[in-house]
């Protein structure tokens, strides 16, 4: 289908729908344009650098200068991409209409379109904290100067602000996305595959309490049954004329 028909169609399905607050959950597929690869991709440079195995609180006690090698490498790989015409989109419907954005990435490319207001699900790349006095610190210097760096504040020391496997999730954005999915109106579900909990319950969340859900990803996910609406397309592409489409519709 052309981008045209596209338009038409999704237009046509907005039509007289009354959406007032609307959420977006995103996952790595929103980044990939900008040179982030996916988790789960072909091109799977995250599994390549064994991030499953690394990013572990195991990992971290028993072989810490690995994990902040990977870590280090990641911030820099990050810090050299930029954000994306998806990014962009969702940002600008933000200042057009009441939307939070929830996220399980960790490469803060939403907050650099600036987006206000995102809720981290999984943590940033760009923050240390120190588990032993709640400490934190925004640092987005890249190669860290010296590993693992030692807390300010105590005799800890400070590890990434990321949510590491088997980890539970930050409270805060947690209860923030369960409070914007009981709320919303409509959904976009960008870029995940939906495998990862409790981030892919959300969009049952949001579903249950009576909001619709449009999903954007040039291929079937967990969730594409789930959809109200799909859009097989990328983020880039699909993004800016989805949002446009959306800004129209009013509160
Ligand atoms: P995933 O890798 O499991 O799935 C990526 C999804 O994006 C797939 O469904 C794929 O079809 C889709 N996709 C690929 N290219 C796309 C595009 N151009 N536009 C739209 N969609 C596209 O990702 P996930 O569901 O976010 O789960 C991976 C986990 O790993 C997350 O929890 C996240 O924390 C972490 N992670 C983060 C980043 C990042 O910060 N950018 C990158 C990789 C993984
Ligand atoms: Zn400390």
């Amino acid at each position: 289908m052309n981008h045209d028909s596209a338009r038409a169609q999704f237009a046509a399905w907005l039509a007289g729908r009354r959406l007032r607050r609307l959420a977006a959950l995103t996952g790595a597929g929103i980044s990939a344009e900008s040179g982030v690869p996916t988790f789960r991709g072909a091109d799977g440079l995250w599994r390549q650098m064994s991030m499953a195995e690394l990013f572990t609180p195991q990992a971290l006690e028993e072989r810490p200068l690995l994990v902040w090698q990977l870590y280090d490498e990641l911030r820099t790989r990050i810090a050299a991409t930029e954000p994306n015409a998806g990014h962009r989109a969702l940002a600008a419907l933000g200042r057009q209409r009441i939307l939070t954005v929830i996220t399980q990435n960790i490469d803060g490319l939403h907050q650099r379109a600036c987006n206000e207001g995102v809720l981290e699900l999984h943590g940033t790349l760009w923050r240390l904290r120190c588990d032993a006095c709640g400490y934190r610190e925004e640092n987005t210097q890249t190669p860290l100067p010296t590993l693992p760096p030692a807390c300010p504040e105590c005799h800890g020391v400070l590890r990434p602000d990321i949510v590491f496997f088997t980890e539970v999730l930050p409270r805060q954005a947690l209860f923030g996305a369960m409070l914007a999915s009981e709320q919303c109106d409509l959904m976009l579900v960008v870029g995940t595959s939906g495998v990862v909990y409790p981030a892919a319950g959300i969009p049952a969340a949001a579903r249950a309490h009576g909001a619709l859900l449009l999903e954007i990803n040039p291929e079937d996910t967990a969730l594409t049954g789930e959809m109200d609406y799909v859009i097989r397309a990328t983020a880039a592409d699909a993004l800016p004329w989805v949002a446009a489409a959306l800004a129209e519709t009013g509160a």
